[in-house]
């Protein structure tokens, strides 16, 4: 049996490369960008000023209480061809044009005025409060590399180069296929001996976080003919991510029906705890992750596996969950041989960093022990006991909400904004 490490790397490998696509740039966040964007044009595209005050010539402030003669004013947006002589200033406000043969702005608390006359208090240099052409980006600079995880930022930057679009990565498309003959739609009644497929919605949910474009398809009893259709119908997308039917049981006919429509495998059981049946197969351009039907089961190995492998086939460069470190507050003795993924909640250490406090009950079939911002504390596969005191490493999904501080540093003294 393959370890953690293994099988996530030949599932990464296994990923197919998605295609591009160009996209406004209103629905661009979080995408990937696919080109280099060069710039057309310089930003900002004119020297101007970064101060409300007094456009002037360095060289005509030489010393305090100079008096300049103010020709004319110039609000940002407006050009008033104001070309300065000599022992003349023109009034300008942060993003004015700099009238021409001015070479500085004084701000206007270092100014006193009366009439047409401005005096000035300090002196100034060629360049003080003025922002060059070009400072910003340079005709020609690169404004987003291909790669780059669209933020807010990027999104300014592109449109004040002018660029409406941008080509990204396509978002993956993903095909849930659940399986089991005793599971009903979420509308039904569960009877005696069905459960609701819970699976459909939390892995939707897990591929729409991870940026994919989740279809759920209907459930599929545990019967090979129907199954094998099945999985060829979802086969369409490129990424198949069925749930349950993977284990040893007589009715788990996943592999079976993966053999049979020709996605080879590429492994099959991964020595880890919860979620130890798991299989990766590809076909085409077609990744097939059977994931095991415990619901703890198959969310785990989705952010384990599942997350990395389309956040790579989206085109990002960081592809796994955010980790950190965080001392356990309880012994929990672990499976030997089996990397755990133990499900913990994080809190701040009053002296600083992390504390992963375990949830109580770990059963894969315990879906409790993943819901409100849970994360995965992962037990070495060598070791038999995880102490109480140590530190491991954590895994985060749902980083923004489990991370996010409760207090701003920025906040007053115990003031809680
Ligand atoms: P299996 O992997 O098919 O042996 O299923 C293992 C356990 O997961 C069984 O208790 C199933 O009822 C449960 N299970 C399988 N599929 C789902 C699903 N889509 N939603 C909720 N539970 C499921
Ligand atoms: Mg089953």
């Amino acid at each position: 049996m393959i370890g953690v490490g293994e099988a996530l790397r030949l599932t990464l490998d296994a990923a197919p490369q998605l295609g591009t696509e160009r996209i406004l740039l209103d629905a661009a966040l979080g995408r990937v960008a696919a080109e280099a964007v060069y710039s057309p044009r310089a930003v900002p595209g004119f020297d101007n000023s970064a101060m409300d005050g007094f456009a002037v010539r360095a060289a005509d402030v030489t010393g305090p209480g100079v008096q300049l003669r103010v020709v004319g004013s110039q609000p940002a947006g407006s050009v008033a061809d104001l070309r300065l002589q000599p022992g003349t200033a023109v009034r300008v406000f942060t993003g004015s044009l700099l009238p021409d043969a001015a070479d500085a702005v004084v701000k206007v608390e270092d100014t006193t005025t009366q009439g047409d006359t401005v005096t000035v208090h300090a002196a100034v240099r060629a360049g003080t409060n003025v922002r060059r052409a070009g400072e910003d980006i340079a005709p020609g600079a690169v404004v987003v590399s291909p790669g780059t995880t669209l933020g807010a930022a990027d999104l300014g930057l592109l449109a004040s180069v002018g660029r409406a679009s941008v080509v990204v990565y396509r978002r993956p498309r993903v095909a849930i296929v659940p399986t089991g003959a005793e599971l009903v739609e979420l509308d039904v009644a569960p009877g005696r001996g069905q459960v609701v497929n819970s699976n459909a919605y939390a892995l939707a949910a897990a591929v729409r976080l991870a940026g994919g474009e989740p279809t759920v398809l209907p459930i599929v009893g545990d019967a090979p003919a129907e199954l094998r259709a099945r999985l060829e119908e979802a086969a369409r997308a490129d990424l198949v991510l069925s749930s349950g039917g993977v284990s040893v049981g007589d009715c788990d006919f996943v592999k079976e029906a993966l053999d049979a429509i020709g996605v080879a495998r590429v492994f099959w059981k991964v020595a880890q705890k919860p979620g130890k049946p798991l299989t990766v197969g590809r076909r085409g351009d077609c990744l097939f992750v059977g994931l095991p039907g415990n619901p703890v089961s198959a969310l785990v190995c989705f952010w384990v596996y599942v997350w990395p492998a389309l956040r790579r086939m989206g085109g990002h460069r960081r592809v796994h969950l955010p980790a950190v470190d965080a001392v356990l507050t309880a012994e929990v003795p672990k499976a030997k041989a089996l990397t755990e993924f133990l499900r913990v909640h994080l809190e701040i250490e009053p002296a600083g960093g992390w504390r992963a406090v375990p949830f109580a009950a770990q059963g894969s079939a315990v879906l409790s022990s993943l819901g409100g911002g849970a994360a995965l504390l992962v037990g070495p596969a060598s070791e038999r006991l995880l102490r109480a005191g140590n530190p491991y490493r954590v895994l985060v999904p749902m980083a923004e909400t489990v991370l996010a501080s409760a207090a701003s540093p920025l906040a007053p003294e115990g003031d809680a904004c």
